[in-house]
């Protein structure tokens, strides 16, 4: 790399970063390995151009290119979610979510959206976020009963706060979501339903899901979680909302495209269409149920009792350690988790009472159902006495010797 020479410092940092992806099993359910096209595409020189406007509309000179590139991720996202319309100019899935609520609905409207200790992401109204602060939002929990989403309860929620923008969509729930009946609630409120897709939309593509096209009015998603396409954001709607998410997101809340990231978007959604990346999903939710059945062989409660999708989250009550622990200990021992609230917890975000793992990453660089029972049995050893530093120090080596037999960006980089 030229930039070990002009800056050794962050070269030096961009290095252990490799190595770090390389030897560690990255579980964290909302990352994943881009492969070489895509780090190529976005490290291109499209990074120079300022493209404010949409294909063949522009404020600037010299856009072809940029044009037909942009026309090309336009068309493959529309065919490949079979959507009327696609705005693929959002920085990222919460600049997606912003541009939905800037063209759907006035400050102070009201949003019912997951709750965030149930599954819900920030954007969808927690007070934190722009969400929570320039609308009035409600949420949904799921159920006590089964940690599944209660639609009955949800309509009742709905028809009691009159929403304007139902949310549906989730970082942490791990459950086929009904699309069709979140589309019935939002019907007899009048509600506009938008769909947030973010964490499931390969699983979308590649048939494991339902998807919510045909049923939300707006349907968001991130490109890089399950898509596997670079850092961002893309919406799809109906055509007759097309105009208004086009001048929400341009000039509304963003300024110039990244159309380094944009091509680097289309050459994911082309990739997402073929069959190899069905089976890379199928394979993706494969590993979560085996990898979730292997734990709770070892005595883990999985929330909602098991997964339908890339991810599940383990209740680490019963076995005495809290979410910030297990991170912690695991983090030490080469496995990236994150701690999670699992539902109705009584622990601050902080400290949490739960972990949540994904698969999405470590099926990218070829584990399998083998390797899921080797990582149960690495992350089981941490768990059980995550003080012990020797544990985490042999742990480590066995994750890395794992990683070696999966070599993913030793291919292309000097590590
Ligand atoms: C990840 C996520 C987002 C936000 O994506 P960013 O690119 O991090 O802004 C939005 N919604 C859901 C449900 C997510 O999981």
């Amino acid at each position: 790399m030229k930039l070990e020479q002009s800056d050794s410092e962050i070269y030096g940092l961009v290095k252990k970063e490799i190595e770090r992806e390389e030897y560690s099993l990255i579980m964290i359910a909302s990352e994943n390995y881009v492969f070489e096209d895509i780090l190529e595409t976005q490290g291109c020189v499209l990074t120079n151009k300022y493209a404010e406007g949409y294909p063949f509309k522009r404020y600037y000179s010299g856009c072809y290119y940029l044009d037909k590139i942009e026309e090309i991720a336009i068309e493959r996202a529309k065919k490949l979610f079979n959507a009327e319309h696609a705005n693929v100019q959002p920085h990222s899935g919460s600049s997606a979510n912003m541009a939905v609520y800037y063209a759907a609905l006035n400050i102070g409207d009201t949003i019912l959206g997951m709750d965030i200790d149930h599954g819900g992401h920030l954007t969808h109204g927690a007070k934190v976020s722009f969400s929570g602060k320039f609308y009035r939002t409600v949420g949904y929990k799921v159920s006590q009963k089964d940690e599944m989403l209660d639609y009955d309860e949800i309509r009742d929620i709905a028809k009691k706060e009159k929403p304007k923008l139902i949310v549906t969509g989730a970082s942490a729930y791990s459950r086929i979501i009904d699309f069709k009946k979140f589309r019935e609630i939002a019907d007899e409120v009048g509600a506009y339903l938008m769909a947030d897709i973010a964490h499931i939309a390969g699983l979308i593509v590649s048939g494991y899901h339902p998807s919510p096209v045909e049923y939300a009015h707006f349907v968001t998603t991130t490109t890089h979680k399950t898509l596997r396409g670079p850092r961002g954001g893309l919406i799809l709607c109906k055509q007759e909302f097309a105009k208004k998410i086009d001048s929400a997101v341009f000039p509304g809340i963003q300024g110039g495209p990244l159309m380094h990231v944009i091509a680097a978007k289309a050459v994911a959604l082309k990739n997402a269409m073929t069959n190899e990346f069905k089976e890379y999903s199928r394979q993706i939710i494969a590993n979560a149920q085996y990898l979730c059945k292997k734990m709770m062989e070892r005595g883990y409660r999985i929330v909602s009792g098991g997964t339908d999708n890339h991810l599940f989250l383990v209740d680490l009550t019963n076995k005495g350690i809290t979410g910030k622990i297990a991170q912690e200990a695991l983090e030490k021992s080469g496995i990236m988790i994150n701690k999670n609230l699992i539902p109705f917890d009584t622990k601050s975000p902080m400290i949490a009472s739960g972990i949540r793992v994904g698969t999405p990453a470590i099926t990218t660089r070829g584990m399998k159902e083998k390797e899921m029972e080797i990582i149960a049995e690495l992350i089981d050893k941490v768990l059980k006495d995550p003080e012990n530093e020797k544990i985490q120090q042999e742990v480590k080596e066995e994750v890395k010797k794992l990683c070696l037999s999966f070599p993913f960006y030793s291919k292309i980089y000097k590590i």
